[in-house]
């Protein structure tokens, strides 16, 4: 798999995209008449019930395609209309079936929708991600190009269960597996939350203390993960292996600190500490972006075309220097471009529901835990930013009044 270069134009143009929504419109208007095309125009309403009777009496099949060689499950997903798909699941939808007249699937569908919850219930009904349409394109990559970035990210993310129980069974002469049950569910629950900033990945192993317990063999199982996602041949998404990687690399960090810690001091926090010191407000810490590069210089693939983007685009700043190792990184990943319209939490990089400290406005958080543990940081310079926010405000209502 390639990733494309950010100048490349996306692959569905505004005419292919109209061209799809005619399609259903004449398909469906044509021949009222006709069950099949009735069934397809049921979907176009989103008429739940009526989808839902024809299954069930036997009206319509629920894999039939249209003359475009799409089926139901694509309409619904091409619409990003999650309880419809869910009803057509239900009944048996064949979540790779169809056969598009562009080689899209219902999770180029979906993707392209922006809708990631709808990804990722297709993805856990089985829905491949490495499948390409016709322009050579796989579903995150779809979804990169229309600027749906929790698509890319949900579809990059996801993993499933059963790769991480395969290392929960003694495999070949192992007479004990490499990784205990106990962890299976934690681990996974990491591996498929989108973000892997470092500190986000602390803050949620510090609340699965099974992963504290056995960060050893999570660590190992986490490279081979990886390793094993770069041996699918075709079906490899150096994306979701670099993530492993970084994973990995980050508990190993976590462990250092977990084996020098003092006694009585939570090495989780002292390891986070570590990677947020910062001396000026707003700035990049440097020992988060130290962290990062060090994950992106041991990823062994150095072949790889996210490895490229990734060194190409790093060689460029300073340690320290903005926007930092981490707004690449997640650039590169998720298929950014450009400016986030929101200000991540100052913390973890979480994008979604950051909230203002309430006194100077300033920095952002995802939720209470990332203020308190961004607060040793954040001190130094919230008297001061609160007094800048003040006189701010004052001089826009003298403004206004003048007005
Ligand atoms: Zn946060
Ligand atoms: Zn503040």
């Amino acid at each position: 798999m390639r990733i494309m270069a950010e100048t490349e134009s996306p692959p569905v143009s505004k005419s292919e995209t109209t061209e799809v929504k005619s399609q259903e419109v004449e398909g469906s208007e044509e021949t009222k008449t006709d069950d099949k095309n009735d069934f397809f125009t049921k979907i176009t309403n989103n008429d739940i019930t009526g989808v839902s009777n024809d299954l069930t009496v036997g009206l319509a099949e629920v894999d039939m395609q249209d003359e475009h060689g799409m089926t139901a499950l694509m309409h619904a997903a091409y619409r990003g209309n999650e309880k419809m798909c869910d009803i057509l699941l239900d009944h048996g939808a064949d979540v790779n079936g169809g056969s598009h007249n562009n080689g899209y699937t219902a999770l180029h569908f979906a993707g392209l929708s922006g809708n990631a919850g709808l990804c990722q219930i297709l993805l856990q009904k089985g829905a491949n991600p490495m499948v390409k349409n016709s322009v050579g394109r796989t579903p995150a990559q779809m979804a990169a190009f229309v600027g749906n970035h929790n698509c890319v990210a949900t579809i990059n993310s996801f993993v499933d269960r059963k790769d991480v129980e395969y290392f929960a069974v003694p495999q070949g002469m192992e007479t004990t597996p490499k990784l205990d049950p106990m962890c299976v569910s934690s681990l996974h629950n990491l591996i498929m939350q989108v973000n892997f900033h470092p500190v986000r990945v602390s803050l949620t192993v510090r609340k699965n203390a099974i992963l504290i317990t056995h960060l050893e063999s999570v660590i190992k199982v986490l490279e081979q993960m990886a390793e094993r996602e770069m041996k699918k041949g075709i079906e490899t998404n150096e994306i979701a292996a670099f993530k492993m990687h970084c994973l990995a690399q980050t508990l190993k960090f976590l462990q250092l600190e977990v084996t020098t810690a003092a006694e009585g001091k939570d090495p989780v926090d002292s390891f986070i500490h570590k990677l947020l010191r910062c001396d000026s407000a707003g700035g990049i810490p440097e020992g988060l972006d130290r962290e990062l590069r060090e994950c992106v210089k041991s990823f062994p693939f150095i072949k790889t075309a996210v490895m490229q983007q990734l060194v190409a685009n790093l060689a460029q700043l300073q340690i320290g220097e903005d926007p930092g190792a981490w707004s690449v990184i997640k650039s590169v990943v998720n298929g950014h471009k450009g400016f986030q319209d929101n200000d991540p939490c100052a913390t973890c990089g979480e994008e979604s529901n950051t909230k203002k400290c309430a006194r100077c406005h300033y920095d952002g958080y995802c939720d209470q835990e990332c203020q308190l543990v961004h607060w040793f940081v954040h001190k130094k310079y919230c008297k001061q930013k609160a007094a800048e926010h003040a006189k701010l405000q004052a001089s826009q209502r003298e403004s206004t009044k003048s007005k």
